[in-house]
Parts: structure tokens; C-alpha cells; sequence
């Protein structure tokens, strides 16, 4: 048993407390592997951001999630060298699926789990978000649960369409298995390709695609129940359009790739949303200078020239997020 607080990691409380009251939100993005760890931790250093590592099921199957923990033990310590005195780190477990692996991840030193019971019906969800919190509780671990079904393909996770939180269910859902924070369903989806072309219009001055709106009646309906709850938005890349060209110049084929317009995401921010999480954008970033590289440079077969230009753009994209989308730069003195 190791306690994350023997680590320098915390957990989510105050960082949503101090999020909800002022009207930002903290990024939440997945890390694999060292250079996404160290952009990450560059960015919010540099910006002073709280910040949520998340570990994702293909991470721990990808990298370990012993390394992985190990690696969020080491980031607190690489803040603390780049001069980041108080880093405000959570290390999180994203879209846990049982008790067992939630369980297993707070007692080898994780700060906040995710128990994502979102697939099954409302009874057996409350039961097993509360098993959850009872046991993660006493170790002060926070707890994320998910209410209402999203569309997209994340990792394993995958739901054919998504189906919007139903307000009225917020209240009985969080009081009766009392967890910390809530995922709610209003129109974000995991991936890259979050809408078929039809589902969008097309801007006629870029000819690009315009995903439809986020439900933010149902947020704000959501936010008149649980006033001050703590709401979390998955799926929320925006999927940047001058990636996607770069990948695509340089010999990628991805098609019709449509993320969150950042304007509103920058929007829920302002509301109850207070953790935002972000994989699709880094993903996007770290292949196109890749990409680039390669084209580039045929002759080159140093990882480092790849993998350090890779580490570069997607500390960009993460600072970029923390300052101009989340709000949450100077937030974590
Ligand atoms: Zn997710």
C-alpha cells in the first residue's frame, strides 16, 4: 500500500473546489509514455497549471501501469526541478471498469480513479460507483463516476451512439453512491472522428466541417440540480485542423476528422465543467511532427529528432489549451 500523498500527488477536491468557484477547468490529458509525460509537465510548469495525468486502459497495456505510476512519481519531482515550487499533479485513473482495478490502482499510490459504470443500468451503476467510493474514501482517493452514454471510440471504450445525462437522474445518482465528480453525456465523444460529415454543416469561407452544438441546456440543467458539483467533460479534443494537414501532407490519410470547436469548450469551462480531458489533440500533435520529420529527413533514424520536435509541438498544444481554452494558467502557484 502506498499513499499517493507520500508521492507529492493530490486529489481532486481542491483543485475542483477552487475550479467550479472560479470559472476555469483543469486539464485532464493521458500520458503513455515519457516525452507526453515530460510535455505535459513542461506546460503546466511553465503555466502554472494544476493538471490531471490520466491513465487509460491501452496505457497500462501499453506502458505498464506500474511504470506508469512510477513515471507520475517521477513528474512530480521533474515540476519541482523546473521550478514549479507547489506542483498541483493528480494522477488519475481514467475509465476504470471494475472494482478490482480501481481498487488496485489507489493502493499503489493513485490520487483519483474513474469507475465508468455507465453501461450498465441505473441501479448497478449506483452499486458499483459506491463500492468504489467506500473504499477509495478512506484513503481521501477522489472518485469520478459517469452518468449517460457517450458516442465515439476511446481505447476499449466504445458506445454505438450516445445518449445524453438525464438531468433528472443527477440528484439521486450522486448523493446515493456519493462520488466526487461526475462525466456527463452533452454531445462530446471520444476520438477523432466525433461526427459523421452529415451530421455537420460546412462552413462555406473554409470549407471545413462544423460539428453540431454541445446540449448545453441539458449542462445547465445538470448545473441547477447539483449546484457546485464538480461536472467533467471526456472526448473534448478539438482535433486541430492544421494537424490534420500536416499528417495528411506528409503521407497520413485521415479523413473528415472533426474534434469540439474550442470557443466551446472554453464556454463549459466557465460552468460547473471543471476537468476537461484531452488525449485525441496530443495524439494528433505528436504524428504530424512525427510525420514531418520523416519527410523531411529520410536519412534521420535518431528517435530523439523525432520523438524531442514531437515533444515540442505537443508541449505547444498543451499550453495552448491551459492558457486560450481551460483558463487554469496561474492557478497552481
Ligand atoms: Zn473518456
Amino acid at each position: 500500500m502506498v499513499s499517493y500523498k507520500e508521492l507529492g500527488l493530490v486529489n481532486t477536491v481542491e483543485m475542483f473546489k477552487k475550479a467550479v468557484a472560479g470559472g476555469y477547468a483543469i486539464p485532464a490529458f493521458n500520458f503513455n509514455n515519457m516525452e507526453q509525460m515530460q510535455a505535459i509537465i513542461q506546460a503546466c510548469a511553465e503555466t502554472k497549471s494544476p493538471v490531471i495525468l490520466q491513465v487509460s486502459s491501452g496505457a497500462r497495456k501499453y506502458a505498464n501501469q506500474t511504470i506508469l505510476r512510477y513515471m507520475a512519481e517521477g513528474a512530480v519531482q521533474y515540476a519541482k526541478e523546473l521550478g514549479w515550487e507547489h506542483p498541483q499533479i493528480c494522477l488519475h485513473l481514467d475509465h476504470g471498469d471494475t472494482f478490482e482495478l480501481c481498487k488496485s490502482c489507489v493502493d499503489m499510490g493513485f490520487s483519483s480513479v474513474m469507475i465508468d459504470a455507465s453501461s450498465l443500468p441505473f441501479e448497478e451503476n449506483i452499486k458499483l460507483t459506491k463500492q468504489v467510493v467506500e473504499y477509495a474514501h478512506k484513503y481521501d482517493v477522489t472518485v469520478e463516476a459517469e452518468l449517460g452514454v457517450l458516442a465515439g471510440v476511446e481505447d476499449e471504450v466504445s458506445a454505438e451512439e450516445s445518449h445524453y445525462t438525464k438531468p433528472e437522474e443527477v440528484i439521486e445518482f450522486a448523493t446515493r453512491s456519493g462520488c466526487d465528480s461526475l462525466a456527463i453525456s452533452i454531445g462530446t465523444s471520444h476520438g477523432a472522428y466525433k461526427f459523421k460529415p452529415e451530421q455537420c454543416k460546412v462552413d462555406p469561407a473554409t470549407g471545413r466541417l462544423v460539428p453540431p452544438p454541445l446540449a448545453f441546456d441539458v449542462l445547465h440543467e445538470i448545473e441547477k440540480k447539483l449546484p457546485g458539483f464538480p461536472i467533467v467533460l471526456h472526448g473534448s479534443s478539438s482535433v486541430p485542423q492544421e494537424e490534420v494537414d500536416t499528417i495528411n501532407k506528409y503521407g497520413g490519410a485521415l479523413k473528415a476528422a472533426v474534434g469540439i470547436p474550442e470557443e466551446q469548450l472554453r464556454e463549459a469551462a466557465k460552468s460547473a465543467v471543471c476537468k476537461i480531458n484531452i488525449d485525441s489533440d496530443s495524439r494528433l500533435a505528436m504524428t504530424a511532427a512525427i510525420r514531418k520529420v520523416f519527410a523531411e529527413k529520410p536519412a534521420e533514424f535518431d528517435p530523439r529528432k523525432y520523438l524531442g520536435p514531437a515533444r515540442d509541438s505537443m508541449k505547444k498544444l498543451y499550453m495552448h489549451k491551459i492558457i486560450n481554452v481551460l483558463g487554469s494558467a496561474g492557478k497552481a502557484e
